[in-house]
């Protein structure tokens, strides 16, 4: 054979093997890799390219990765066959000390839960904590965590929830967040929850935390799947090695839980004959070279009370960031920087290698040092039920069409199910509204109450089935790990629009409702990646926009009669044209406010796995909380400000002059019965247009609607755009009172009344409003101008004011822009 080539990772062909030489890159990618278990000697194997030949799917330590192609170069391999193991390469050993005591008079135990993310986290809290947690968004921080508080024995425990993560460093803000929760919350006891089927790279996560020092419990999770491989852990004998008890359990059905909060008073009690400290083994040169800093940095008392002083030599001699920040307060800092930079050289003359990767391969020789004694995999060859899954779903020609069929029967259920539920509770809101009408004595306070409340909360209340199904498909898509895939699937087109396969979950979320998809960004590592991502979800339709959709595509029908019979299609069309919307507005993006340098992608294929109903269903009822909560708040009062803008000023000159006609007409008695009723309902009709002109709304719209009028909409429409910033159910039934008479609201009624409008004044006065040009640029106008204030106020809270003042001006922009467009071009043809 001649001199060996390099090869790197991109290269290998699919189904091939081949062993880890050598990793490049730096900074988070190179971080997350490493976690991963992307380090030398480690064997790979390549799955598949996703359908756009990339990212590639790898098989790596039993758990699926993609990785796109640029950052497969970064990784150096060799085939199998040619691979030699050096004999030097070091496997590490444990040495023992003793674990310090700590005093803990109360007994309330703080129990924080960490584990690799789909590891069994949430399952195990909500068995623990037997649904009675209190829920909350730790406001101001990026990522999510549940407190639960109960019970058990005669104790009171707290159990903190965090993100999953692979480790703790600083390169996510799940990761920054864990890791400040963890000093800030200092738990009693940790419980670090293992997915089973995947151990090597689940006790990275421990090694840190062995690292940091915390008491633990470990839970060997997904237990059953283990015994079902046919492999064998002996979790005991591995405890004993770690001295931390390991509790197998199986947590999406409630097995193994009580034991483990045994353990865990067992460890707080300082009962347990396992628990003792151990020291991960570095090896000589590193070992030495974490005392000398240790040695300096234990003279900072203040810091060595919250953190262990071996964990901070050891993130010196990563050279993290925070560590770096935490100790510059220190008064020899200085000293510390000095002696961590010699020792830094000289394992790096020993090594040639980056100490991420130095500690990295460290760790992971641990790992394989105690799972060597304690695991055995089984002697069948197992059947990877995941690998055949995605043979289909994530195949080059199948992945797409099975994802648009999925995408199909999710909207087709959503929207088709979830109206009919709809229109029960719209039937109940206003039989609820008409009952509270007759109670209450007639007057402003009664128009408040029906018009301004009821009407205003109910319009939000009857998209809750809606919305409840829509989350059911995604936290089924979630739990099963096809979410994952779809993003795999669509890494590459995303990409092209400077996005990440990531962001197409806060998309798609984007369709039920803009606020959850703002919140859902928070998963993504990047800065950018999220504001982006946060700005072109406007663009996904949201369903409050439906109803708008209905009726107009339902007076298209009517317009041209060629359409008839196309409604789903058109339907289809307006969600279409938003997509079309967003990826032009993201290619103007990406050249101008977001260049940015290749981004990383590492991202996890999970298992497949049966969802647990209990999860969807708590899935669901979270989400639908916060959705009701939108309601509750900015919605109500929203509704009333605008119910007032529209109420008041009562009484105005015009309205009093039709009042005098009124009673006028009332007493003729040269009038038959007829004429009378007549007359009469007509009168009222125009003394509610008179009110509404008169009203502050009117004012409004007549001050924007010369902005408007090149797009061919009167002030009316002017002003139902303006209610509709509260929320976009609103825009109809303000159509409803401008338009329609109010009192028969039906959509036939509605219908009628628009193909009866006309301009009332300017140029165009007397000419029919809505004909197909305007009907069309008014449907984009709502489809892409700003979203609703509680979609603002979320992006406001996700980001800065800055960009959500980006955020409302730009899309508004763009809805001018494209209506003018549409409009114009439309009166021509
Ligand atoms: P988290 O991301 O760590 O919070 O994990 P989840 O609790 O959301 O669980 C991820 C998936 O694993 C869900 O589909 C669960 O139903 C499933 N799961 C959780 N625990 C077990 C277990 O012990 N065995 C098996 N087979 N599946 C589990
Ligand atoms: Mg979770």
């Amino acid at each position: 054979m001649n001199a060996r080539k390099i090869l790197t990772l991109d290269q290998i062909p699919s189904g091939e093997k081949c062993v880890i030489t050598d990793v490049h890159g730096h900074g988070g990618f190179r971080h997350r890799i490493l976690e991963m278990g992307f380090v030398k000697g480690q064997e790979v194997t390549v799955v598949r390219n996703a359908p756009l030949s990339d990212p590639i799917e790898y098989k790596i330590l039993n758990s699926h990765i993609s990785l796109r192609i640029s950052e497969a170069k970064q990784i150096e391999v060799i085939e199998v066959d040619n691979y030699v193991p050096n004999k030097d390469e070091f496997f590490g050993t444990m040495t023992e000390a003793q674990r310090s005591a700590i005093s803990n008079e109360m007994k309330i135990i703080n129990v924080a839960l960490l584990g690799n993310p789909n590891c069994g986290k949430t399952s195990f809290f909500n068995f623990a904590t037997g649904l009675h947690e209190k829920t909350g968004n730790y406001g101001g921080v990026t990522v999510d965590s549940k407190l639960g508080v109960f019970k058990h024995k005669g104790y009171s425990i707290n159990m903190i929830d965090l993100p999953g993560t692979y480790s703790i460093t600083e390169f996510t803000p799940e990761e920054k967040y864990v890791r400040q929760s963890l000093v800030e919350e200092q738990p009693d006891v940790v419980l670090n929850i293992l997915d089973a089927s995947n151990l090597e790279r689940n006790l990275f996560l421990t090694t840190q935390l062995i690292d940091m020092n915390y008491r633990m419990v470990v839970a060997v999770n997904m237990y059953d799947e283990l015994e079902k491989s046919g492999n064998k852990f002996d979790y005991n004998y591995m405890g004993k090695m770690l001295g931390i008890p390991f509790v197998p359990t199986t947590a999406y059905k409630g097995i193994g839980i009580d034991d483990v909060m045994e353990a865990i008073i067992e460890v707080y009690e300082e009962r347990s004959q396992i628990t003792r400290h151990i020291h991960i083994n570095y090896g000589n040169t590193i070992e030495s070279a974490i005392d000398e800093i240790k040695g300096k940095i234990a003279e900072n008392k203040s810091i060595t009370d919250q953190y262990h002083a071996r964990y901070l030599a050891i993130k010196m001699i990563e050279n993290e960031k925070i560590t770096h920040e935490l100790l510059s307060s220190c008064s020899n800092y200085a000293e510390i920087v000095e002696v961590t930079d010699k020792q830094i050289k000289r394992i790096y003359s020993e090594y040639k290698k980056d100490m991420d990767t130095v500690i990295a391969d460290a760790k992971y020789a641990f790992i394989r040092g105690a799972l060597k004694e304690t695991y055995q995999p089984s002697k069948e060859p197992h059947q990877d039920r995941s690998q055949k899954i995605d043979n289909i779903l994530t195949n080059k020609w199948l992945g797409f069409p099975c994802l648009f069929l999925f995408m199909l029967i999710m909207f087709y259920v959503t929207f088709m199910v979830g109206g009919i539920f709809q229109n029960w509770l719209e039937a109940g809101v206003a039989w609820f509204g008409d009952k509270l009408g007759q109670l209450l004595p007639q007057g402003w306070f009664n128009d408040l109450v029906t018009d301004g409340i009821v009407a205003g909360v109910g319009s939000v209340i009857v998209f809750l089935p809606v919305i409840v199904l829509l989350f059911f498909f995604i936290s089924i898509m979630e739990d099963t790990g096809y979410m994952a895939r779809a993003a795999f699937i669509f890494d590459k087109l995303m990409h092209k629009i400077g996005l990440h396969g990531r962001s197409f979950i806060p998309l798609l979320t984007g369709f039920g409702c803009s606020v959850p998809a703002i919140m859902a960004c928070r998963t993504l590592e990047n800065r950018k990646d999220r504001i982006m991502t946060m700005l072109l979800i406007p663009f996904m339709s949201c369903t409050a926009k439906i109803p708008v959709y209905v009726i107009f595509i339902a007076l298209l029908e009517k317009l041209n009669p060629n359409l008839e019979g196309f409604g789903f299609l058109m339907m289809f069309g307006v969600y279409l044209f938003g997509i079309l919307i967003a990826i032009l507005a993201a290619l103007v993006m990406k050249k101008t406010a977001f260049k940015k340098a290749e981004e990383q992608f590492v991202m996890e294929l999970p298992p497949y796995r049966i969802p647990s109903a209990h999860n969807v269903l708590i899935h669901m009822w979270s989400k639908s909380a916060q959705y009701l909560k939108k309601m509750g708040t900015v919605i109500l009062l929203a509704s009333v400000v605008i119910w007032g803008l529209n109420y008041f000023p009562q009484n105005n000159s015009q309205t009093r002059a039709i009042d005098a006609q009124l009673s006028l007409c009332q007493g003729d008695e040269t009038l038959s019965d007829e004429d009378k009723t007549l007359l009469v309902k007509q009168l009222e009709n125009s003394k509610r247009v008179a009110q509404q002109e008169g009203s502050l709304i009117g004012y409004m719209g007549r001050a924007i609607e010369p902005v408007m009028r090149p797009l061919g909409f009167d002030d009316r429409m002017s002003i139902c755009i303006l209610t509709g910033f509260a929320a976009k159910e609103i825009v109809v039934s303000s159509m409803g009172i401008l338009y329609g008479s109010g009192e028969e609201d039906g959509n036939e009624h509605l219908l009628q009344s628009f193909q009866n409008a006309t301009y009332q004044n300017g140029k165009r006065a007397g000419n029919q409003i809505f004909t197909v040009p305007v009907t069309l640029a008014f449907m984009a106008f709502i489809l892409l101008y700003s979203p609703c204030i509680a979609s603002v106020v979320a992006c406001r809270k996700e980001s800065s004011r800055k960009w959500a003042s980006v955020f409302f001006l730009y899309t508004t922009i763009i809805a001018w822009i494209v209506s003018f467009l549409i409009y114009q071009i439309g009166n021509l043809l």
